[in-house]
């Protein structure tokens, strides 16, 4: 529930601020019409909106069918949907450029900030998430999130655009991360815990937006769900939001395994190939004329909505 009072509070923000841009005019043309605007202020806030909703609706459907509790997974939507839906608020508040009354973002941010706390704050959820997880990854011997990332690289054969092949690069690097933190004990540190929380919730919603928008082209999603992009503006999107969180697992990463141990260059050369940190990186091709497609899309230039 508190997912959703996120999500639906970003993207009540977003639904301000975009209007506003396309009729404020600035330099010789709508804000709407700015790369520097869209790409910082609205584009990176759409794609971590809908991963959110991916993920929540995959868990709600889950709950219905299969009357199972998903705790960790429900604390993975909460914790994704409050932080994308208090940054989209923060972003459009910025848009919008000022706290003005009128435009009513100001109370909306003010009212989803809270979300990132009652119910469990998001530092709370870091916590829930990386333990519970830390299970699956023992009991499997390293071996959830690899099977996780072969699933999403077998749905990539059949559709190769919805960003699976991407989301699978950071859920294989997420596999090695946990496996480096485990051999090293490097978990007796709470930040290096709470920050792989952090990074375990990015590759699922990866993950759940890449199958959602092959759901979406195939004609499977649920009647009742959200239909604001049409098929090619979803994998568009999938496709942005997979490229950020498999760099942000590799990166952060990489970050917090160096920062929390010691580690020569030879095995930081090897710990970089396990991680496939160059294959991340050219994965970010085409990421600016993805994030060109959406401001069209989110923007009525092309069809997509
Ligand atoms: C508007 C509003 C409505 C609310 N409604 C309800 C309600 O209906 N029912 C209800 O029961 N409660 C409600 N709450 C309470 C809310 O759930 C708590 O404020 C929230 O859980 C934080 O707990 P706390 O205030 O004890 O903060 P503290 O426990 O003092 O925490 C302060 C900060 O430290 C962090 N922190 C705490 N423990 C750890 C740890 N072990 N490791 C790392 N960081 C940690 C927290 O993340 C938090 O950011 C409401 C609060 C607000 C503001």
């Amino acid at each position: 529930m508190v997912a959703a009072f996120g999500l639906g509070a970003g993207w009540a923000a977003l639904d301000r601020a975009i209007p506003y841009s396309a009729e404020r005019i600035q330099a010789g043309g709508p804000l709407s019409e700015k790369q520097g605007y869209t790409h910082k202020l609205i584009v990176p806030h759409v794609a971590r909106l809908e991963a959110s909703r991916a993920y929540i609706e995959e868990t709600a459907e889950r709950i219905d069918s299969t009357g199972d509790n998903l705790n960790t997974e429900g604390a993975i939507a909460k914790y994704m949907a409050s932080e994308a839906g208090n940054t989209a608020a923060d972003a459009s508040i910025q848009a919008l450029g000022g706290y003005v009354k009128e435009y009513m973002v100001e109370k909306i941010k003010r009212d989803v900030r809270i979300t990132t706390i009652y119910e469990g704050t998001s530092e709370i959820m870091e916590m829930t998430i990386c333990r519970d997880r830390w299970q699956l990854h023992l009991k499997t011997r390293g071996q959830h999130y690899h099977n996780e990332a072969r699933r999403l690289e077998e749905l990539h054969m059949s559709h190769s655009q919805a960003g699976a092949n991407i989301a699978a690069l950071g859920l294989h690097a997420l596999a090695e991360l946990l496996e480096r933190a485990r051999l090293r004990r490097l978990t007796r540190n709470q930040h290096v815990m709470f920050r792989l929380g952090e990074l375990i919730a990015y590759a699922e919603c990866a993950g759940s937006l890449a199958n959602r928008a092959i759901r979406v082209a195939e004609g499977k999603l649920n009647p009742k769900t959200d239909a604001r992009f049409n098929p090619e503006a979803l994998t568009t999107i999938s496709r942005i939001f997979a490229r950020e969180a498999a760099l942000k697992v590799a990166q952060d990463g990489m970050r917090w395994i160096v920062g929390a141990d010691e580690i020569n260059d030879a095995e930081l050369a090897e710990f970089e190939k396990k991680l496939k940190l160059s294959a991340i990186h050219r994965t970010q091709a085409g990421l600016i004329a993805d994030m060109d497609f959406v401001a069209d899309v989110v923007y009525g230039r092309v069809g997509g909505k």
